[in-house]
Order: C-alpha cells, then structure tokens, then sequence
C-alpha cells in the first residue's frame, strides 16, 4: 500500500501510514471481521470515476455485520458518501478497488462476538486486474471444501472464513493452477476461492443457488440480471455436480475483482473447445460497458464519484 494514499478510519479521513491498529486487536487474532470489495472503473470519455453497485456492496456488509453481532456506525447511504469523498480526496483517475472493513477493536483476549467494540475503516487503492489470463484460468477441484454454513456463515464476507478461500488458492496455485473450485461439505460445486461461477449447457446458465454455501456475489447478480434482461439468456440456480464441470460447454467465473473471466481447463479435461465461449464472450463485453458509464439503462448501479461531489459541494 501506498503510504500516502488517503484512508478513513475511525471516523477520520487520514493518511494510510498514520491510521495504524494495535498488536492486540480482536479481529487480527480471531477474524472477527467482515468487509467488502467494490471496484471502481475510470471513464476517460466522461472523466469520471464510476462506482459500481456501491450501495449492494454496503447492504451485504451490513447483513455480514449483523451476522457478527455488530453496528455499522452509518447507513448506507452515508457510507456511499464517505466513499465517494474518499475516492475524490485520493484524486483517482483511473480503476480502483475499494476495501471497506468493519473490525472489533477491542486489545484484549477472549474469543467472542459481544461486548466487543466495533470499528469501520474505508481503504481504496489503485488497481489493475486480478488475474492475468486472457488465455483463460486453468482449474483444478479443491481438496478443501467450502465452508459450511453450519461451521461459519458462508454468505456473510467474514475475514476469519477467508482462510478456506486461502488453503484452497494455495494448494491450486502451488500445484500450477490459476485458480481453485470448491465443492461444498456434501459434494456440490459451490464457488472458486474469491468468485461465483457458472456453467453453460444447450443455451441454458445454471449456478449453484444460494443454499450451496456460496458468497451471494454482486457480480454473480449482476450477470444473472444482464443475461436475462439483454440477451434473452435463461439462468437456472440449481446444485452443479463435480462431473457437470467437465461437461459443460462453457464454465465461467465472476468476481468484483475478476471480473467475468472464462474458464479453459479443469483438472486436464479442456472446457469446450478451449476457448471463451460465446455467452461468456457476449456477458463481458456488455458487462465491460455497464461498469465504464456507457449503457444507460443501468447507470442505476453507478455512483459517480467526482459529479457527485460536485452535486454535494453546491
Ligand atoms: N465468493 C467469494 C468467497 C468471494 O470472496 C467473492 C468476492 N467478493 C465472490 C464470491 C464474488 O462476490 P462479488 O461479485 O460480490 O465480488
């Protein structure tokens, strides 16, 4: 991180070096967080930094602090404006990743969620892309499953569950592989370590559905709508077998920080023919222009980071 980017953090805007937390805090040893990923794209046509679905990201952080036992100190509209003035402070002219995170501060030992002290803190950092595989991602099935819902809250973004997501990425990426499918406790397909996915079968999208112990991601909504909506595509939440992944004509994942990338092999059976199928091609191609400000009908998943403040300073 950059040490002078602006941040906020116990209810002051500061600079990243100076807002520190202590050795002790509660969260750092016991995960007792939950935070969000929100992308922010950089138009230069209408010089404007837009970001996307700010307000579903702090509704799910939100339900994840609620989950927690926790109080967010604002609504969600009010954090879409902290964010916005955060971007704007930071001057960003291009795309960023914005890192909000509620954490219980209390330096003291005792696992628990009560009568611990909640803090929030909003970080937001330039960003380029998270996976660099225009080739497509090579997968392998997880020998870790997801967690289950019944050991931790599989739809809340808490930061302690994030160490299933890293078992997983690691074994994959150790073992040559770009990225990990976890199935769920009883064999379903559930998700990727940071990222939903589908899988297209005879013109039809089916993803697992919410009771699979997934994250139910924006972005995973977000294509669901746009499949729907502009392609005429139909998308089926049901349970994905192991096997289907083999199968399928098309195996896609999607991410606020991955964007829709396409999936080439798994465990060295090649998807389809090996390259980006055509749902997968037409979805991130109109999902690119969504994010950047150029499709109209769905400017309602934007805020606009610098005419907003603008509105707001008149
Ligand atoms: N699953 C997990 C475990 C994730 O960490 C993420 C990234 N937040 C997703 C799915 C995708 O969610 P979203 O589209 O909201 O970023």
């Amino acid at each position: 991180m950059d040490a002078g980017l602006t941040v906020y953090a116990k209810g002051r805007f500061s600079r990243y070096d100076e807002a520190k937390i202590g050795l002790m805090t509660h969260a750092l040893h016991y995960g007792t967080g939950c935070f969000e990923g929100v992308r922010g794209f950089w138009s230069a046509r209408d010089e404007e930094l837009y970001l996307f679905q700010l307000e579903e990201h702090y509704e799910r952080l939100h339900a994840s602090a609620k989950i927690l036992m926790m109080k967010v100190p604002h609504t969600v509209a009010e954090l879409v404006e902290i964010t916005t003035e955060l971007c704007a402070r930071n001057n960003f002219r291009g795309d960023v990743y914005v890192r909000p995170l509620m954490y219980k501060s209390n330096e003291e030992i005792g696992v628990r969620l009560h009568d611990v002290h909640d803090e929030l803190a909003i970080m937001a950092m330039p960003f380029d892309r998270y996976f660099d595989a225009t080739a497509g991602l090579n997968c392998t099935v997880s020998g870790w499953r997801r967690i289950d819902d019944t050991t931790a809250p599989a739809r809340a973004k808490v930061t302690g569950v994030y160490i299933n997501s890293a078992l997983a990425k690691s074994e994959a990426v150790l073992d040559g592989y770009d990225e990990a499918i976890l199935l769920s406790a009883d064999g379903h397909v559930s998700e990727g370590s940071a990222e939903n996915i589908f899988i297209v079968k005879k013109g039809v999208i089916y993803t697992p559905d919410a009771s699979q112990n997934i994250l139910e991601g924006c972005t995973r909504k977000t294509l669901m709508t746009l499949a729907v909506e502009q392609f005429g595509i139909p998308v089926v939440e049901r349970a994905i077998d192991r096997s289907e992944l083999f199968t399928a004509e098309e195996v896609f994942i999607s991410g606020s920080a991955a964007g829709l990338q396409f999936v080439r092999a798994i465990d060295h059976r090649v998807v389809g023919d090996g390259t980006q199928g055509p749902v997968a091609t037409k979805l991130a191609a109109f999902y690119d222009r969504v994010v950047r400000g150029m499709e109209p009908a769905y400017h309602r998943w934007l805020t606009r980071t610098y005419a907003s403040r603008k509105t707001a300073t008149v």
